[in-house]
Order: C-alpha cells, then sequence, then structure tokens
C-alpha cells in the first residue's frame, strides 16, 4: 500500500536520538532550548515554546492570549477538530467561516461579511484561527487588516505548513499573527513522533506559554510572591499543565529541521508532477497555490470535478484497492457528531461540504518514487473518469 503521507527518518536523525537516550538528559535538558533555538531561527521569529503536540500547543495559545467563558472563536471547518476543541477547554463557544474551494482555506470574503454582522449582534471573535490547509499560507494580510479593525488575536494552525512561505517570509514569522503553532506529528513536514510548538514575537505571551506547559510552575524570582525558601524552592503560580516535549523528541526535531527545506523542494516537485499529469484531465483539479505562497505541500489534494458523494467513495474505495491509499482532508469540524450536539448542523457552511465530497488526498511524501507517482496518476485518472459524470 502507497500511503498518503510518511515521516523521512534516516541514519543522523537514529544517531541523535540514541545519543539523546545515553545522556544524562531524556527531559528538560539542553535539546529543548536548542531545537527552539533552531525554530525561531529558521521562522524569523522571536520566541518558540515547544511542546507534547500541536494540540497542546493551540490550547497554550489560547489561553496565553486570555480566551475564557463567553469568549468567542473562529476558526475553519476545513480542519482536524483541534483547530476548533482549543476554544472550547478554555470554555469558550466557536464558531466556523466557509472557506474558499479552490484552496481549502478559509475565505476572506466569507470572513468580511461575518465580521460585520457580528459586529451587528455583538458577536465579534476574541480570536480567529486560521488554518493553513495541505501547507498553503491563508491570506493573512486581510485577515490581520481585519483583525486590527475588528480587535481580535489570530492565532496561525500552521500544523500543516512549516516550511512554506508567505510572501518570501517563512509562516512561522508571526508577521501577520499573535501566535503561529506547528505540529510535529509523523504525517506532517518534519517530525518529533509527537509534538508541536507556539511562536511568537510577543516576550509576555511566550512567558505565559513556557508557564503553563509546566503546571504553572516557576523557578524564576522574579515571577515568585515572596523570596526563595533556598536553592530548592519553585512556586506554582497559576493552573498549568504537563505539555513538555522531552529531550529526545527535540533532538529529533533539530534533526529533522536541517533537512526540511529538502523535505519541502521534493514535495513540490512531485506536486508539481501531479499538476502537469492532471493538467489535460477536466474532471480532475488539483488545490490551487496562490502566486505569494510557497506551499509546504503536506497534502496533495484534487477535486473530482464530476463526482457525486457516492462515486465520491467508490473512487476512494477502488484507489484503495488498487494499493493506494487515498483520503479525504477534512471531514467538516462542525458535521461531528460532537459539534452537532453544541448545535451545528448540516448546510452551516455549504462550500466546505461541497468540497469535503469531492475532495481525494493522494500520496505525497519526500520518498515517493516517480514510478509510484505515476502510478498514483494512471490509477486516479482511470478510477475518477469512470465514475465521474
Ligand atoms: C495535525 C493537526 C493538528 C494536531 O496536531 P497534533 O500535533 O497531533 O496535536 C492540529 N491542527 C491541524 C490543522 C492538524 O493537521
Amino acid at each position: 500500500m502507497i500511503p498518503y503521507g510518511r515521516q523521512s527518518i534516516d541514519e543522523d536523525d537514529i544517531t541523535v536520538v540514541v545519543d539523546t537516550l545515553k545522556s544524562s538528559w531524556l527531559t528538560q535538558g539542553p535539546a529543548v532550548p536548542a531545537f527552539e533555538k533552531s525554530l525561531t531561527q529558521f521562522c524569523g521569529a522571536e520566541h518558540a515554546v515547544a511542546v507534547n503536540s500541536a494540540t497542546s500547543a493551540l490550547h497554550l495559545a489560547c489561553l496565553a492570549l486570555g480566551v475564557q467563558k463567553n469568549d468567542i472563536v473562529w476558526t475553519s471547518p476545513n480542519s482536524f477538530v483541534a483547530s476548533a476543541n482549543c476554544a472550547i477547554y478554555c470554555g469558550a463557544t466557536v464558531d466556523f467561516v466557509d472557506i474558499e474551494s479552490d484552496t481549502g482555506n478559509i475565505s476572506v470574503n466569507a470572513l468580511d461579511a461575518k465580521l460585520a454582522q457580528a459586529k451587528k449582534q455583538g458577536t465579534l471573535p476574541k480570536a480567529l484561527i486560521p488554518v493553513h490547509f495541505a501547507g498553503q499560507s491563508c491570506n493573512m494580510k486581510a485577515i490581520a487588516t481585519l483583525a486590527k479593525k475588528y480587535n481580535f488575536y489570530v492565532i496561525e494552525d500552521a500544523s500543516h505548513a512549516i516550511g512554506g512561505k508567505y510572501c518570501e517570509r517563512p509562516v512561522g514569522s508571526c508577521q501577520y499573527s499573535d501566535i503561529t503553532v506547528f505540529s510535529f506529528h509523523p504525517v506532517k513536514i518534519i517530525t518529533t513522533m509527537e509534538g508541536g510548538a507556539a511562536l511568537t514575537n510577543n516576550d509576555e505571551l511566550a512567558r505565559q506559554m513556557q508557564l503553563m506547559r509546566s503546571h504553572g510552575v516557576t523557578a524564576n524570582q522574579e515571577e515568585m510572591t515572596e523570596e526563595p525558601h533556598g536553592p530548592w524552592y519553585y512556586q506554582q503560580v497559576q493552573l498549568g499543565f504537563n505539555y513538555r516535549m522531552n529531550d529526545v523528541e527535540a533532538a529529533l526535531g533539530k534533526s529533522q529541521l536541517v533537512k526540511l527545506e529538502q523535505f519541502v523542494k521534493q514535495r513540490n516537485e512531485l506536486a508539481s508532477f501531479y499538476n502537469d499529469a492532471f493538467k489535460r484531465q477536466d474532471k480532475i483539479s488539483p488545490l490551487k497555490v496562490m502566486p505569494d505562497c510557497y506551499s509546504s505541500y503536506h497534502l496533495y489534494v484534487i477535486r473530482g470535478t464530476g463526482l457525486s458523494s457516492d462515486s465520491h467513495k467508490a473512487a476512494i474505495e477502488t484507489l484503495r484497492e488498487k494499493g493506494i491509499f487515498a483520503h479525504v482532508h477534512y471531514i467538516p469540524i462542525h458535521l461531528q457528531p460532537f459539534y452537532q450536539t453544541l448545535g451545528f448542523k448540516k448546510g452551516d457552511y455549504p462550500h466546505a461540504e461541497q468540497y469535503y465530497e469531492r475532495a481525494i488526498t493522494l500520496p505525497l511524501y519526500p520518498s515517493l518514487t516517480k514510478e509510484e507517482a505515476q502510478y498514483v496518476v494512471d490509477t486516479t485518472v482511470d478510477i475518477v473518469n469512470r465514475l465521474s459524470r
């Protein structure tokens, strides 16, 4: 079976992991700050806070921005559930902004219209979480302009997008946002096994997230309410969590980061190969990449424009029978049973729903061979054309 995504681990990665296992530190040693420093250098941001998952990073980002009960947070329905759940962890209410089908990203027009409406109704969001779908940045300039106009925070969910660029700058620079979150799950661009990070240019937000990732406990005298009892002293000053990344994961992350540009280049080469192959297919429409974006191509998605929801299902099943583990990203979050219990229903975000009924994620990862990619093309063209109207 050809998977839709796969990690790339080489001998250098294995060596640093083994070396770290043999060192004095398995957790909270030098590897985590070293990885964080590499992340800030790569992305051009002031601070990076490494944690045990992007889900934790999203939660910390919401907390650091003060998201709480009676607040509203908006995100994209075309994402993994974690993009929305983080607001609910804080007791806030979640709402969604529909997508543009050509990129799978939040529609700036829909956002603009929804904000104007929310202003009238007194339901403006405290924060927006745009998701850089498949590795392509959202239109961050337009989003930042609206954030200023309507006074909300912006957390970029860049779980798909490390190694990508927006207007020549690395995703993660936080030029147009308060915080940017990455995931290092093995299906993503680089991996620490489980892991994530939150980047920011704001000292206070970074300090908050560092504190909250480890129980709200500090050993920094300046953050304490009284003189230390002695050199062993620490204080819990807030209610935090254990969201820490360990040294083994961080060492792997730093080693992976060295290869990030190469991984993204290989992903782009394969994506170009697919794009060329599908150019003359009028029933197959790949997602579009905007001129001001360099996608990290976490996912390669096509839309079967002649498919119905039944033939879409048949296409995925047939691809899997032929050894191609095609997938669908994403089931719209608002249609998940949990979100339906909150009052969301079919029809709420029609573009995300229509998109879901036609989207097919094809295999894309650095070690996918040209022969495998050609097999994916031939098989996909055959199946989709056969099932299309
Ligand atoms: C993978 C993913 C997450 C969650 O990442 P974890 O590191 O597994 O917690 C969040 N948002 C998006 C868009 C993702 O793809």
